[in-house]
């Protein structure tokens, strides 16, 4: 089998993060890229489990030396994807779940053309605003820069393969699963596929012959 990323994108508080949460606990063939932010942790976060947290400085350090396969400004804050760790990831035999942004999703793609685009949507406007309104880590002027980057991400669905809306969380984990076992049997992931049909092609042409 070949591992690919899959990636989820969704309109902050359109609750990606808990089904990327939900999917690796329940799928053992799945494994988590932990990526690198300059914003500050919020309480119950953990380096290294949540993100890798850097100061700005470090974080153009790792930029500059190309250890990114995706960067991007998002809500005023840096966050990027390793390389290292998707490679660690798919390395292990693993899909890797990726919880990025629209705007890094599209660089990610280019970077590794093998992956599954999965947007997330809420299933109305005033659950994401209830969501985003809960979210009290935050403060008025970065709950603004949230709703108005909600705005912008919604443009972009467009771009991706597949839509799930949370509307219900095991409902959503659920068809994110099926999505994963869909990809895992496309003609184009299967391995050694013209092999093994010529194999078969072969025994049947002997069959007839005889
Ligand atoms: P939060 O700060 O709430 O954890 O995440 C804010 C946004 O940043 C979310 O939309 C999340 O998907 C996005 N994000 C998290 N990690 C990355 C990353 O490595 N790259 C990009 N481009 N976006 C990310």
């Amino acid at each position: 089998m070949n591992p690919f990323p899959i990636i989820l994108s969704a309109p902050s508080g359109g609750g990606k993060t808990t089904i990327a949460r939900e999917l690796l606990r329940r799928r053992t063939d799945l494994g988590y890229s932990v990526s690198c932010t300059t914003r500050n942790p919020r309480v119950g976060e953990v380096e290294g489990r949540d993100y890798y947290f850097l100061s700005v400085a470090e974080f153009e350090r790792r930029r500059d030396a190309g250890d990114f396969a995706e960067s991007a400004e998002v809500h005023g804050n840096m966050y990027g994807t390793l390389r290292s760790e998707v490679e660690r990831v798919l390395g292990s035999g693993k899909h890797v779940v990726m919880d990025i942004d629209v705007q890094g999703a599209l660089q990610f793609t280019r970077v590794f053309p093998q992956s599954v685009t999965i947007f997330v949507l809420p299933p109305s406007a005033e659950v994401l605003l209830d969501r985003l309104r809960q979210r009290r880590t935050e403060s008025k002027e970065q709950l603004a820069k949230r709703l108005q980057s909600a705005l912008q991400e919604l443009q972009a669905v467009e771009l991706y393969e597949y839509v799930v809306t949370n509307d219900d969380l095991t409902k959503a984990v659920h068809r994110v699963s099926a999505i994963v076992d869909a990809e895992v049997v496309s003609r184009e992931r299967v391995d050694g596929l013209r092999h093994q049909v010529s194999l078969l092609v072969r025994r049947l042409e002997e069959e007839i012959r005889n």
